[in-house]
């Protein structure tokens, strides 16, 4: 069930049509869904031989299925990751990757701006099983170094970060988790593994929710795990098979099916989101524009260093508060408000009220979550479309 090898040297579009594809019998040109929680043998002898892993074969859709298989394939090709497990949404992929590698009485150190429910995993689940966590502010690399502990065993950030996008130096991050023995998790949900390589970078385990630009088009979830054979062999696989949060051979066709367009689909998100930036930037509705390739971004150079582009999201702080803020959302016309991001339709969030809602007033204020402030996905339609709908919003407050 190893990858395709003959994939190494191809190039990423090329990866993301071929990447590990394995036809059946009939030669189906596209790839063939196998919708099946089990398999049968064809004796008893080669069942006895599957379970013993002398017999390269599938046993059950929550181990392995052919089809997942593929879209792991294709996603490690992709990544340059040596082996990858898919999972059924991005916060089991995160879940799995923390709890199969960390127990009771080691130290994970994370940064302090995550997504909502990674931040409750972290700040919330883990304590709960014994396992300390200790949140940092993780652009500041003193801050990581300061907060290592003889039993820190693991270092979790996304970057950019939501919602504010601040930009983490992966590479530094790496060097210090690595000086104590320890592993960097990196979420890159939001850089996409078009546009950032968190294993270039030395990060040891990437994870993506594939429910955002991978899939892309809003129809369902999906995780991934990506490392070392050692690491995920050790560790991870078995978590996954025992615990069971396993990816739908469904889920996992399209996804795959998905892979093919990724490259353009980022293309047209990230040149919609420069565009859009580009044109609201100076507007005078707006104290601050936040987008990593915009120069005004604090940490614009480190973002050039390791993106090759600034990604679909931007962050807006708009004057007036929580009334102007609710007043531009609902005055969008082909913007959506929805509390997701990675889709083809341009989506619109308020964090305060929604996805950091479970925040203390005091720990929004420390990532800077305010009530004027509001994240944009931008998707695929027309940028002059785009900008037309936000200018003719911001004009009527
Ligand atoms: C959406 C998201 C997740 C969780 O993924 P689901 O597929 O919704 O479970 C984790 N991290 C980041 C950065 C995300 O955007």
């Amino acid at each position: 069930m190893a990858h395709n090898d003959k994939s190494k040297n191809w190039r990423a579009r090329t990866k993301l049509v071929h990447g590990g594809s394995v036809r059946s019998q009939y030669g189906e040109t596209s790839e063939a869904l196998y919708m099946t929680s089990g398999y049968v043998y064809d004796n008893a002898e080669q069942a006895e031989a599957r379970f013993l892993g002398d017999d390269d074969g599938y046993q059950y859709t929550r181990f392995a299925n052919p089809t997942t298989r593929i879209f792991e394939n294709r996603m490690i090709a992709l990544e340059g990751a040596e082996d990858a497990r898919a999972t059924a949404t991005g916060m089991s992929a995160v879940t799995a990757a923390l709890l199969c590698y960390l127990s009771a009485g080691d130290h994970l150190i994370a940064a302090r701006a995550l997504f909502g429910a990674c931040r409750y995993i972290v700040e919330d689940l883990l304590p709960r099983f014994g396992i300390e966590t200790t949140l940092v502010d993780g652009c500041d690399s003193q801050a990581w170094a300061d907060a290592v502990r003889p039993n820190t065993k693991a270092f979790f950030l996304e970057s950019p970060a939501n919602p504010l996008l601040e930009i983490i130096d992966i590479e530094a991050v790496a060097n210090i988790a690595h000086a104590h023995k320890a592993l960097l998790m990196v979420d890159n949900v939001f850089a996409t593994p078009m546009l950032q390589k968190p294993l270039a970078l030395g990060a040891d385990v990437v994870i993506y929710s594939a429910t955002k630009h991978i899939d892309g088009q809003g129809r369902c979830l999906g995780g991934i795990v990506l490392g070392r054979q050692a690491w995920i062999d050790d560790y991870l696989a078995n978590f996954l098979r025992q615990t069971g949060p396993a990816m739908s051979p469904f889920n996992a066709w399209l996804l795959l099916k998905a892979l093919e367009t990724l490259p353009l689909r980022i293309d047209a998100h990230v040149e919609g989101a420069e565009l859009l930036a580009a044109a609201l930037s100076a507007h005078p509705k707006l104290a601050k524009l936040i987008y990593p390739f915009h120069k005004d971004h604090p940490q614009f150079a480190l973002a050039k260093k390791q993106m090759s582009g600034g990604g679909s999201l931007i962050a807006l702080q708009i004057k007036g508060g929580k009334a102007a803020a609710f007043a531009l959302q609902n005055e969008l016309k082909i913007a959506c408000i929805s509390n997701n991001l990675g889709d083809a339709k341009t989506l619109i969030t308020h964090p305060a009220t929604t996805t950091h809602q479970r925040l203390s007033p005091q720990a929004r204020a420390q990532i800077g979550v305010s009530d004027s402030l509001l994240r944009i996905s931008v998707g695929l339609e027309d940028p002059a479309d785009l900008i037309d709908d936000f200018n003719q919003a911001l004009d009527k407050l």
